[in-house]
């Protein structure tokens, strides 16, 4: 159980122990957890004057930037509801997400004002605050300025203007239990239409404080915001876990492969966890070299399935070995992982890395179809519970009663539990691909796509097939600088798999579709019309 009742209380304990240590840092610009308190306070107050209450939903549009921090800090200490809203997301998107969760405020940044404010122009919104991710560090900063594009302001305040005009001012004490809401996460929409997860106090903290536990965080640390905090993992496991500890939290601005590369030498990084998709695009530059992690005790990737060969790519090439970490925005990110120091074996069955084992206070059940758990080694439905799951879905009741019968949350992934207790996710259950009665899994297929010096990435469907129900196909996406034709590509496949999971086709395309948080989205490609480069008279 976590030692807090809110992530106030744990941050104000921080902020006791350790007023002086830097918080956070944007480049050359940095604030102690004591300014970090103050800025916080001062920027709850602001929205309190515009009327922002407990339990309130405020829409966060911002990139990682420090004042995602302080705006986070800021609405909790109210008691009100942080909305993490994708800044990649346009109009309608924002519209639907801003309705759904009848959100009175908004924080964006102001190149994203013009697009925000015609969106909200109607609805429950009564204030837009606009902020620059050029404050808080020095405005010549080339890193900075680059995907900066100022429009002038239009809104009802600007974050720095307002922490000034507020400055030593502190909202009342709202008292808050572990059942209060925290976040309203909207589910990345890879299967389906998003579903407002509603992350708790306790179950953040119970996530962030295991994590921290888990992955050896200590005093004096350097967590790196890889994951953007738009997306639960970024938020609790990077954000809060860094805020809530003594530790210095590092925002590098939208991701930049290159700048978070630099940040991790610069900053003397110790902890991060990002995307796979984000570590390989580090992993393709010609000048990362081990020199870069030489600080870095322990990197995860979570979110998506990671290719045992890129975990031995990143080894050999870094030194440094990528832990994988399982999670979903219903567990409040991070809730299976591998342990650290277990980089000796990369435990792997028929070529699926293990996610590793069950974080304390998590159960997980791997079930059959009646709802009965299996014996270790078999197949079937990974259910989890714990106080890092949510209750429900803001104003789902349906879907809250789908997916967490009895408060269990059933994850939709096909899992295998070892003897030891590691576990390993076959696939997801709605993407099994079945070949003339043959089932396959396209993760299994991906993996040894993987395996090809060619690969940059891999995502495997099935194709609707007149003779044999469905055909596995393949879009394959290749380093620069490489090639590779789709028959290679397929015979490499062939020796290494059943001839049925083989894929029929190989389509190679210039990059492929993904979420904002790096995963690949299968359903898109299942019904695409993508054109493959090796032969673009052939479309799908
Ligand atoms: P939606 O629920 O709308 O489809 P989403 O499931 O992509 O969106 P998330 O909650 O971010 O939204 O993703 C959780 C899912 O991501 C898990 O159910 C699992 O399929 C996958 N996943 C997460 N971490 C891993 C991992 N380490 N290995 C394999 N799969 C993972």
């Amino acid at each position: 159980e976590p030692p807090y009742d809110s992530i106030v209380v744990a941050w104000r304990a921080r902020v006791a122990s350790s007023p002086n240590t830097v918080a956070l840092r944007y480049f050359d610009g940095t604030l102690t957890a004591d300014q970090l308190d103050r800025a916080s306070d001062a920027l709850a107050v602001a929205f309190a004057s515009r009327g922002t209450a407990r339990g309130d939903r405020v829409g966060v549009y911002l990139q990682n930037i420090p004042q995602y921090a302080i705006t986070l800090l800021a609405l909790w200490k109210l008691g009100a509801i942080a909305v993490p809203l994708n800044p990649m997301y346009r109009r309608r998107e924002l519209r639907r997400l801003v309705d759904d969760a009848g959100a009175v405020g908004i924080i964006c940044a102001d190149n994203d004002i013009e697009e925000t404010a015609q969106t909200l122009a109607r609805g429950t919104v009564r204030w837009i605050i606009s902020t620059s991710p050029l404050d808080f560090q020095s405005r010549n900063d080339p890193r900075v300025t680059k995907s900066v594009r100022r429009v002038a302001p239009a809104t009802q305040g600007d974050v720095a203007e307002l922490i000034r005009e507020f400055e030593g001012q502190r909202p009342d004490d709202v008292k808050l239990s572990r059942d209060d809401v925290a976040l309203i996460t909207y589910t990345s929409g890879t299967t389906g239409p998003p579903k407002g997860a509603m992350n708790t106090h306790g179950n953040v903290l119970a996530v962030s404080t295991t994590f921290s536990d888990w992955a050896q965080v200590a005093s004096g640390d350097v967590v790196l915001a890889v994951a953007p905090l738009f997306h639960i993992t970024g938020a609790v496991i990077n954000a809060v876990l860094s805020l809530t500890s003594d530790t210095t939290l590092v925002f590098t601005g939208r991701f930049h492969p290159e700048v978070v590369l630099e940040a991790f030498a610069e900053f003397g990084v110790t902890y991060t966890i990002g995307s796979i998709t984000a570590f390989n695009a580090i992993a393709e530059l010609p000048q990362a070299s081990a020199a870069h992690f030489a600080s870095v005790r322990n990197l995860y990737s979570g979110g998506a399935p990671v290719p045992p060969a890129t975990v031995e790519r990143f080894r050999e090439r870094f030194g440094v070995y990528v832990h994988n970490a399982y999670g979903l925005t219903e567990t409040t990110s991070g809730v299976i992982a591998v342990p650290p120091g277990a980089a000796a074996p990369v435990h792997t069955i028929s070529g699926t890395l293990s996610i590793g084992v069950p974080l304390p206070n998590v159960v997980a059940r791997i079930l059959d179809p009646d709802g009965v758990p299996v014996s270790p080694g078999l197949q079937g439905e990974l259910e989890l519970s714990g106080p890092q799951v949510i209750s429900g879905y803001w104003n789902n009741s349906e879907a809250s009663r789908l997916a967490l019968p009895d408060g269990r949350l059933l994850t939709g992934d096909v899992a295998i539990m070892d003897e030891r207790g590691w576990v390993y996710v076959v696939d997801r259950i709605k993407d099994q691909i079945n070949v003339s009665g043959f089932k396959v899994w396209p993760r299994e297929v991906e993996d040894a796509l993987y395996e090809h010096p060619a690969v940059h990435e891999a995502a495997v469907v099935g194709q609707h097939d007149d003779y044999r129900g469905e055909t596995v196909v393949a879009f394959v996406s290749l380093k620069s600088g490489a090639s590779a034709t789709a028959a290679e590509l397929i015979a490499f496949t062939r020796q290494r798999l059943a001839a049925y999971k083989s894929p029929r086709t190989v389509h190679i395309v210039e990059s492929l579709p993904k979420t904002q948080t790096g995963k690949i989205l299968r359903r898109e490609l299942r019904d695409s019309t993508i054109v493959s480069l090796e032969n673009p008279s052939k479309g799908v």
